[in-house]
């Protein structure tokens, strides 16, 4: 019996350990740190053999088959030791991909991966089409496929995934955008990580769909390197395309084939000019896959805002409070604050990933009328915005607590407080997503 070892013990290893399980290998799985009980109690369910808090050698080593799991660096002494004893090390995509033969539609890219993600999801539910949502969002995909059926999968992917993946191959590839993020695993290259989210693209067919951001200038320099296959869909905000989404006066057109589908605007359930670029995404791979233009346009309409992402949360006295805890990085603050029809006081701050914060200054200088850092150290915020803002209207805090107290009371009636930190939440917070329930606790207790 062929012997697969796991390498990680979150989403996607547990997934792939139950799926090696159900077509019958001989797995382990290995975990150098603590496995979390959700996790252990499904490798107990399952009856797959594990370990934590470090990796034997022996058994880990004596593997067919590697699959590693995308939050372990190539550089990890496990991960070294198996590629000089010529080891194949594949990612959880790669090995589900194996056992599944259905339509995939998969999404990777710097910023708007989940949106268009979950976007998409919504539009094939809502044509009724039998679809399965995962990757990087909730289940993991090998776990479905060990345990579902579904004719379509949506699935969010890392660069980290794709890192290890050969023959995987979406029927529908969307690379939303291409901006710096994560430089610090690509050898603080933008070649490496641009090439790393573009093996997205190397398995597609003539028959298949690219849909990508003809916007985006690494995007289109990276196309001009490679060849890719399948039916070019670009999407744009500033040229009409000849296939592909475009804006013409206050509608998105899509143009697809000999077919032409036009939405208005201001239909759209999501504000925001990013977000119209993932609608432009969305509606493409609606209309590849053969979706209505009825169920188009009525399923961007009818999308809910997703948790963490310019979600609004409750208006107090006019104030109306934001919460964007999702924006880590500075591109996607930018299109918070761009999308912005009214006074921001900025709540922003964290563990700064090298945040070059000067493309703000303009946005800033325009819709930010005062600013609550929320972070250990925020000596940069202060250096970056305090010439724009003015001394007196930048405040430190350091809980979420204390940033909504300080947000509410430098906002007046028709302000926004907007939650959209720019950078990482370690410093303070879990994660994101902890940083952003505090903030929500915080609001509703004013
Ligand atoms: P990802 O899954 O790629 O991290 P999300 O959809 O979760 O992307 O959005 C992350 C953050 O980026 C949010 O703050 C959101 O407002 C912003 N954002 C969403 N779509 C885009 C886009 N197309 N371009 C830039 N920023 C975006």
């Amino acid at each position: 019996m062929a012997r697969i070892v796991v390498l990680g013990g979150a989403e996607s290893g547990v997934g792939a350990a139950v799926l090696a399980k159900v077509k019958g290998f001989d797995v382990f799985l290995s975990d150098n740190g603590k496995i979390k009980d959700e996790y252990l109690a499904t490798l107990q369910q399952w009856d797959i053999p594990f370990e934590q808090g470090g990796h034997t050698p022996e058994k880990v080593l004596n593997a067919d088959e590697v699959v590693k799991s995308p939050g372990i660096p190539g550089t990890a002494p496990m991960v070294r030791a198996l590629r000089e004893q010529g080891t194949h090390i594949i990612s959880e995509i790669e090995f589900a991909a194996r056992y599944d033969s259905a339509k995939k539609i998969c999404v990777t890219g710097s910023n708007g991966k989940t949106t268009t993600t979950s976007l998409i999801y919504h539009l094939l539910r809502e044509a009724g089409l039998d679809a399965g949502l995962g990757g990087n969002i909730g289940k993991s995909y090998a776990l479905q496929v060990a345990t579902e059926k579904h004719d379509y999968y949506v699935l969010e992917i890392s660069s980290f995934q794709l890192d290890d993946a050969y023959d995987f191959r979406p029927d529908i590839a969307i690379i939303t955008n291409i901006t710096p993020d994560h430089l610090d695993r690509y050898d603080h290259k933008l070649e490496n990580y641009a090439r790393a989210k573009f093996r997205i693209t190397r398995n597609l067919r003539p028959e298949d769909c690219f849909i990508f951001d003809s916007d985006d200038a690494i995007t289109i320099r990276q196309l001009s390197e490679i060849v890719v296959k399948a039916k070019m869909l670009p999407f744009s905000q500033e040229k009409e395309v000849p296939q592909g989404a475009f804006l013409r006066d206050d509608r998105i057109v899509v143009r697809y084939e000999q077919d032409e589908t036009e939405i208005f605007l201001q239909e759209l359930s999501l504000g925001g000019r990013h977000n119209v670029y993932n609608s432009m995404a969305a509606a493409l791979a609606a209309k590849a896959t053969g979706i209505s233009d009825e169920v188009i346009r009525s399923s961007l309409k009818s999308f809910a805002p997703i948790e963490h992402r310019l979600e609004p949360v409750l208006s107090i006295r006019d104030v109306l409070f934001i919460n964007d805890s999702k924006a880590t990085n500075v591109d996607s603050a930018w299109y918070a604050l761009e999308c912005q029809t009214r006074p921001v006081v900025w709540i922003v701050g964290g563990t700064d990933k090298g945040n070059d914060y000067s493309v703000l200054n303009d946005l800033v200088r325009k819709r930010v009328k005062a600013i609550v850092c929320l972070g250990v150290d925020n000596a940069k915020i202060h250096a970056a915005f305090e010439g724009i803002v003015g001394e007196d209207k930048i405040v430190d805090t350091r809980s979420a607590e204390e940033a909504v107290r300080a947000g509410a009371a430098l906002a007046s009636p028709g302000d926004v407080v907007l939650l959209s930190p720019c950078c990482a939440s370690f410093d303070l917070f879990k994660n994101y997503e902890d940083r952003g329930r505090q903030f929500k606790e915080a609001v509703r207790h004013l």
